[in-house]
């Protein structure tokens, strides 16, 4: 537990890595000191075992790296140094403390002034534009001022001046807010002068970093017997994840009484998986199982919606709807999962522009133009692999895609027919995705997309976003895991780079899955084992939702 600064109690983790620039800047006299610390996970608090802890204090010249034990605990002792050599700038007063706090939205300067005159402290923004400025004459002593977030999130800097001299120093504000800015400057001279001369603080700067998670770094006045909590984040956390496929709105059209609120053994989809899953933006399937119902469509489309918007409703605290990716991604701020509409299928618009229309007006952002049937406008794969059917687009199917690119709702060519495919990537003008399938190469199947078809798309800027179905992923359903799924993004990135891939799992559309991931809390085990591949932090999280979002904002807008 910290001595003298209760609030570090909780340090954690921004969602960037920060360097801070040590520098020395008060005389002390070190007698060593042993400090120690926790390292935890963030959602879970449990304890990081091999954590690398790398601390680094220039003023003694010391630098080493220890890692944490099963208990997530470390420990390291810092040497003593009998003379510390007076740092020439600034020579008029000291920070004493610098390090984002997420729990307590507020950056506390702390300085030191050695003699009477005015000091100016302002605040500025990576663009050198004033954010917020102090001016004040202060006597010699030790003060503090608080920065209280204000503005937008990101990397501030801070400026304090005194007698022509000036120090700068970074901080980041992990949340935009507008609380006011720099406080008024107040004396912290109140602080227990004895404990200050018994320990001279050591500024640290200690660098907490482990496989899978991303790293934190904080700077601190260290003394003898501190202890640290650092609580670090997963990547997984951290990226948006937005999954191309789920099918839970079909399982709720026949079992009206299953609700999302809690957790199921059953079926693949409740806010609790989701949640634990790290889910950011889920496309819900619209389907309307066309061997079910063999008229009606259309209404019955409607009526899948509405049992959508009801279970979103009833779980608003936890899930909205979105329309576009900046409504999504500010659901996600506000620690809600964002909900899109997908229809499967063009036999839901009944040969009718008009009912797109409506669909759209609902809050449809994407239509897979057809499932394994065919429409009386767009031929599928199934049939033309089983039933050797031949034509791709009638003239009112390319009608149907102009319409979609002018409304903004993404083309989806899963299970759609490589004729159809042609005449659609011919018509329209927009990037197309593959919201569920495989890639034909490693696994030949009528739903898979050949190598031609995963050119094709990636050349419009679209994305192929990878199922999770083990028929579709081997001829060896059973053994099917995370690997093989990743073996297929694998194959799309080798083919056409990383930016033209992502995830498309179909849970609650598939009655086998990988093992590993055997429903949407597991996507976090997809991340680590993309991050075992090799796959870098900024390739995951393009995988992850960065190149479905990309199109979804190209097409839907923002
Ligand atoms: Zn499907």
């Amino acid at each position: 537990m910290a001595k003298r600064l209760p609030e570090k109690r909780k340090i954690t983790i921004g969602r960037k890595r920060f360097i801070f620039l040590a520098v020395a800047i008060l005389s002390v006299e070190l007698s060593g000191a042993t400090i120690s610390g926790v390292v935890q996970d963030f959602v879970t608090t449990a304890k990081l075992l091999s954590a690398s802890v790398e601390i680094i204090c220039s003023e003694v010249t010391f630098h080493d790296t220890v890692f944490t034990n099963y208990k997530g605990e470390w420990s390291v002792s810092i040497p003593s140094s009998e003379s510390v050599q007076e740092s020439t700038l600034p020579d008029r007063f000291s920070v004493s403390q610098n390090y984002p706090n997420p729990f307590n939205p507020s950056t506390r300067i702390g300085f030191s002034v050695d003699r009477s005159g005015e000091v100016e402290i302002l605040v500025h923004n990576l663009l050198g534009q004033e954010i917020g400025r102090r001016r004040q004459i202060l006597s010699a002593g030790k003060y503090e001022i608080d920065w209280r977030g204000m503005g937008s999130s990101g990397v501030y800097f801070y400026t304090i001046r005194s007698a022509g001299k000036s120090m700068t120093r970074k901080m980041v504000q992990l949340d935009g807010g507008h609380s006011g800015g720099l406080s008024e400057i107040r004396s912290a001279d109140s602080s227990p002068k004895k404990s200050l001369k018994k320990s001279a603080a050591v500024q640290t700067t200690i660098i907490v970093s482990k496989f899978g998670y991303v790293s934190d770094s904080l700077i601190v006045e260290a003394q003898d017997g501190e202890k640290f909590i650092v609580q670090l984040k997963t990547i997984h956390s951290v990226s948006t994840l937005m999954d191309g496929h789920n099918d839970i709105i079909e399982k709720m059209l026949n079992d009206s009484s299953y609700r999302w609120k809690t957790r199921h053994t059953y079926n693949h989809t409740d806010i609790p998986r989701m949640t634990e899953g790290g889910v950011d933006i889920q496309l819900f399937s619209i389907w309307v199982d066309p061997n079910q119902f063999s008229s009606g469509h259309f209404q019955i489309a409607n009526h899948c919606v509405e049992i959508l918007k009801t279970e979103i409703a009833a779980n608003a605290e936890n899930i909205q709807q979105a329309t576009t990716i900046d409504q999504a991604l500010e659901l996600n701020h506000s620690g809600k999962i964002a909900g899109m509409i997908l229809v499967e299928g063009g036999h839901a618009i009944e040969n009718s522009l008009e009912n797109l229309k409506t669909l759209y007006a609902l809050g449809m952002r994407c239509m897979t133009i057809t499932w394994n049937n065919s429409t009386d406008w767009a031929v599928s794969a199934k049939a033309e692999a089983q039933f050797h059917q031949v034509g791709g687009l009638t003239e009112f199917g390319k009608q149907v895609i102009r319409t979609m690119d002018s409304l903004g709702i993404v083309i989806d060519v899963s299970h759609v027919g490589d004729s159809t495919v042609a005449d659609i990537l011919a018509t329209t003008t927009n990037p197309i995705i593959a919201s569920h399938s495989g890639a034909d190469a490693l696994r030949s199947h009528y739903r898979n997309l050949t190598n031609a078809q995963i050119l094709a798309i990636a050349n419009t800027g679209g994305v192929i976003g990878v199922t999770f179905y083990p028929p579709f992923l081997s001829s060896d359903s059973r053994s099917v895991n995370i690997q093989t799924v990743i073996n297929h993004i694998q194959h799309i990135v080798d083919l056409v780079g990383i930016d033209h891939v992502g995830i498309g799992s179909d849970f609650d559309g598939i009655e086998v899955w990988p093992t590993g991931l055997e429903d949407t809390s597991k996507f976090p085990a997809l991340t680590l084992a993309l991050l075992e591949r090799g796959f870098s932090r900024t390739d995951v999280e393009k995988i992850l939702g960065g190149n479905m979002m990309r199109v979804f904002r190209q097409v839907c807008g923002e």
